[in-house]
C-alpha cells in the first residue's frame, strides 16, 4: 500500500494508472475509520483496479465552533485498516498542500446547501464540494464511494457531478449501524454512556416513522409529531431538525410518498449526531 501526501505526486500517478487503462475508486475520509467506511472501501475494491481512500480532515468544512481541533485522528490504526481491506493508495494531504496560500476558489451549491444540516452548519456543503471536486481532479477518480448516512453531502455531490459534467460515477452505500441501530459514525466516541444509550432513539424514531407509515399515515406533520414525542423522551437529546424531503431536492413534503427522505440531527451534549431513512 502506497502513502501519499503530495496532491501533484498523487495526481501524477493517478494519470499513469490511467494511461494503463486502470479505472481508479475513490473513498473520501476524514479518517477514525470503522466498519462503514470498510463498506465503502469494500464496495470499491470490487468494483476498481486501483483503490484510493483520502484520509483528510477538511478544515473547509469545519465552523469556529465545531469539533475540528478534537475530531479523532487514530492514524497508525487507520493505515493498518486499509492495509488489511486491501487498499492501494492513501492519500494523506497536509491542509497547506491543499489549501496553498492564496487559495481563492469554491464550489457552492447555495439551493441545496442551505437546507437541513446547511442550517445549523453554514459554510460546511460549500467546504465538502470543494474538497471533493479536488480530489476527484488529483485522483481522477472513475468511481467514488459515499455513504447514504450522509444523505444530504451525496444529494450535494450528485448534483455537482451533474451540474459541472464530472466524469465521475457516483455510488451511494446503505448506512452500517452497530447491533442495536445507532448508525456508526466517528463522532459516536464522544458520547458517555447515557448519551450512547440514548442515541439509539434515532433509529427507533426512525423505525417508528418506517412503521406508521407502513400502516397507512401519509400526513407529513403528524408523522414528524410522533417522532418527536419518542426522541423528547430522552433528556439528553435536544432535536436540531426532524424532516421529511424529497430526496433530489431536499424541499420538505406535505405527504410522505415512496423514495421521499426522513432525516433528523440530534444534539447529545456537544455531540450532533445524524441518521434517515429513505422510504
Ligand atoms: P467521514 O469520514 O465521516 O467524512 O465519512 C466518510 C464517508 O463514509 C462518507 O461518505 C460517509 O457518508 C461514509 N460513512 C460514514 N458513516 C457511515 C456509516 N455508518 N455507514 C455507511 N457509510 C458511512
Amino acid at each position: 500500500m502506497k502513502i501519499i501526501r503530495l496532491p501533484a505526486k498523487l495526481a501524477a500517478y493517478a494519470l499513469r494508472l490511467k494511461r494503463n487503462q486502470q479505472s481508479i475508486g475513490l473513498v473520501p475520509t476524514m479518517g477514525a475509520l470503522h466498519d462503514g467506511h470498510l463498506s465503502l472501501i469494500c464496495s470499491a475494491r470490487k468494483e476498481n483496479d486501483f483503490v484510493c481512500v483520502s484520509i483528510f480532515i477538511n478544515p473547509k468544512q469545519f465552523s469556529a465552533r465545531e469539533d475540528f481541533k478534537k475530531y479523532p485522528r487514530p492514524l497508525s490504526k487507520d493505515l493498518e485498516l486499509c492495509r488489511k481491506a486491501g487498499v492501494d493508495i492513501v492519500f494523506l494531504p497536509e491542509a497547506e498542500d491543499i489549501y496553498p496560500e492564496g487559495f481563492g476558489s469554491f464550489v457552492d451549491l447555495p439551493a441545496i446547501s442551505s437546507l437541513l444540516c446547511g442550517k445549523t452548519r453554514p459554510g460546511h456543503f460549500r467546504g465538502v464540494a470543494t474538497i471533493v471536486l479536488k480530489l476527484f481532479n488529483i485522483t481522477r477518480a472513475d468511481n467514488a464511494y459515499f455513504g447514504q448516512k450522509d444523505a444530504q453531502q451525496a444529494v450535494v455531490i450528485s448534483r455537482m457531478i451533474s451540474d459541472l459534467n464530472l466524469p465521475v460515477k457516483l455510488r451511494v452505500m446503505p448506512i452500517v449501524r452497530c447491533n442495536d441501530g445507532l448508525a456508526l459514525s466517528s463522532r459516536n466516541v464522544y458520547l458517555n454512556k447515557q448519551q450512547r444509550q440514548d442515541a439509539v432513539v434515532l433509529y427507533q424514531a426512525l423505525c417508528l416513522a418506517r412503521c406508521l407509515i407502513d400502516h397507512g399515515l401519509v400526513d407529513t406533520q403528524r408523522l414528524l409529531l410522533r417522532m418527536r414525542q419518542l426522541i423528547a423522551k430522552h433528556q439528553t437529546a435536544k432535536i436540531d431538525y426532524i424532516t421529511a424531503v424529497d430526496l433530489n431536492s431536499l424541499k420538505p413534503i406535505k405527504r410522505i410518498s415512496q423514495g421521499c427522505l426522513i432525516a433528523l440531527a440530534v444534539k447529545f451534549g456537544k455531540t450532533r449526531l445524524i441518521d434517515n431513512i429513505v422510504i
